[in-house]
């Protein structure tokens, strides 16, 4: 579907100019992540070298931000502004994250605006989320061990091994 889409467009060219060759352009994303300069992310991708249309811009600001993300998640830079960004880049609200950390929305906002020192463990744990969020892990293991600390599950009385 993709490669098809992607096929008809090369042979219209560019959707808005007109213009019958695309190539390949770059784009600069800037993101504030908590760091002491905003996050300069460049993204290389199929457009319109005349009009600088692209031809996938949802993609191309997924990748972005994905980018970005996993820069943020693994750089240990623990404070509200980096926590702010995991939190809104993987499209939770604070009091999602409030809820699954079984904290107050109230924490969460005070953390955000440095009133109050975040705890580590909270950012490490948004953290693991984003790298799975980002892998698009079908087996989102942070989120299930948070889940099952809020409600435990049955457990079985004996395991089987294969080795
Ligand atoms: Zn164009």
């Amino acid at each position: 579907m993709e490669v098809e889409t992607q096929t008809r467009q090369d042979r219209l060219g560019c959707a808005r100019c007109g213009q019958v060759r695309l190539g390949i352009i770059e784009q600069q994303r800037t993101f504030e992540v908590g760091f002491e300069a905003p996050l300069v992310v460049r993204v290389e991708s199929t457009g319109c070298e005349r009009c600088g249309r692209l031809a996938k811009p949802a993609a191309v600001a997924r990748a972005a931000a994905m980018a970005a993300l996993r820069v943020v998640a693994m750089s240990g830079r623990v404070n509200g502004e980096s926590f702010r960004f995991l939190r809104a880049t993987m499209g939770l609200q604070a009091k999602e994250v409030a809820h699954m950390l079984g904290l107050g929305v109230g924490t969460i906002s005070r953390w955000e605006n440095d009133v109050r020192d975040l705890d580590p463990r909270a950012w490490t744990l948004l953290a693991c989320l984003a790298l799975e969020y980002i892998d698009g892990d079908g087996d989102p293991r942070t989120k299930k061990v948070l889940d099952a600390v809020r409600e435990p599950h049955a457990v079985p009385a004996q395991l089987e091994v294969r080795v």
